[in-house]
C-alpha cells in the first residue's frame, strides 16, 4: 500500500475561496477587522508577560476609504508582523497564526481559527496590500498579491508597530466605497467589540 499526503494545486483553490467562501460579500469587512482585533489582543497578552516592553499606545482600529484612488484601509495597532511571519501566515493559505498563538498563549479572546478570513479580502478587491511593522524590533515589510498565487514581499518604511491593510477594491464591488455602507456594516459587525473602531476618525 502506498501512504501519501494530498496535494493543493494554488491556482486552482484559489478562485474556489474567493467564490465560495463566504454568500455575502460584506463578510471581508468582518474578518480583517477580526484580525485587527486579534493583533491588538495579541499585543496586549505579549505586554502583560513582559514579551512586549514599553507603553502600547492607544490601540485603536482605522477603517478609511478613498474613493478616487479605489481603496479601502483597515489599520491597527497590533502587534504587527515580521517579513518572516508575513511568510509564514500569509502565504500559507489554510495556516492559522490565531489557533497557534491561542496553543501558546491560551488566549481565550482571539477570534481567527482556520486561517483562511484573510482571503476573503480577495472577494472584493483586484489587488491587496499590507504594510506591516513588528513589536520585535525589526524593519517593516510590505506584501502585495493580486489573487493569482504570486505575491511580491520585501522591506518598507512604515511609521510605528501595527498593520495596514489597503484593498484596491474591484469593479464589481464598488459599494464597499460609499461611506454610509461602511458605517452601516461597521456598525453590523463591530459591535461589542474590545477594541476601539473608527471609520473616517469618528467612532463606530
Ligand atoms: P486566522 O485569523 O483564522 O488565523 P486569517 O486568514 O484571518 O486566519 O489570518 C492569517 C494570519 O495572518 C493570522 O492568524 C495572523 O497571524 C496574520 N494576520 C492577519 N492579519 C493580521 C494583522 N492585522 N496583524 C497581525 N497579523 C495578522
Ligand atoms: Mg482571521
Amino acid at each position: 500500500m502506498e501512504k501519501g499526503q494530498i496535494r493543493v494545486q494554488t491556482e486552482n483553490i484559489f478562485p474556489i475561496i474567493k467564490k465560495f467562501l463566504y454568500s455575502e460579500h460584506d463578510i471581508f469587512l468582518r474578518e480583517l477587522i477580526s484580525n485587527a482585533v486579534d493583533a491588538s489582543q495579541k499585543i496586549t497578552t505579549l505586554s502583560s508577560i513582559g514579551e512586549a516592553k514599553g507603553d502600547l499606545g492607544e490601540l485603536r482600529i482605522d477603517v478609511s476609504i478613498d474613493k478616487e484612488a479605489k481603496t479601502l484601509t483597515i489599520e491597527d495597532r497590533g502587534v504587527g508582523m515580521t517579513q518572516e511571519e508575513v511568510d509564514k501566515y500569509l502565504n500559507q493559505v489554510a495556516f492559522s497564526g490565531a489557533e497557534e498563538f491561542l496553543q501558546k498563549y491560551k488566549d481565550a479572546n482571539i477570534i481567527g481559527h482556520f486561517g483562511l478570513g484573510f482571503y476573503s479580502a480577495f472577494m472584493v478587491s483586484d489587488r491587496v496590500e499590507v504594510y506591516t511593522k513588528s513589536y520585535q524590533d525589526q524593519p517593516a515589510t510590505y506584501w502585495s498579491c493580486d489573487g493569482s498565487p504570486s505575491f511580491e514581499l520585501g522591506p518598507t518604511e512604515k511609521e510605528g508597530r501595527g498593520t495596514r491593510i489597503v484593498l484596491h477594491i474591484n469593479q464589481d464591488s464598488e459599494e464597499f466605497l460609499e461611506a454610509d455602507n461602511i458605517r452601516r456594516i461597521l456598525e453590523k459587525f463591530c459591535k461589542f467589540l474590545p477594541v476601539a473602531i473608527f471609520f473616517e476618525d469618528k467612532q463606530i
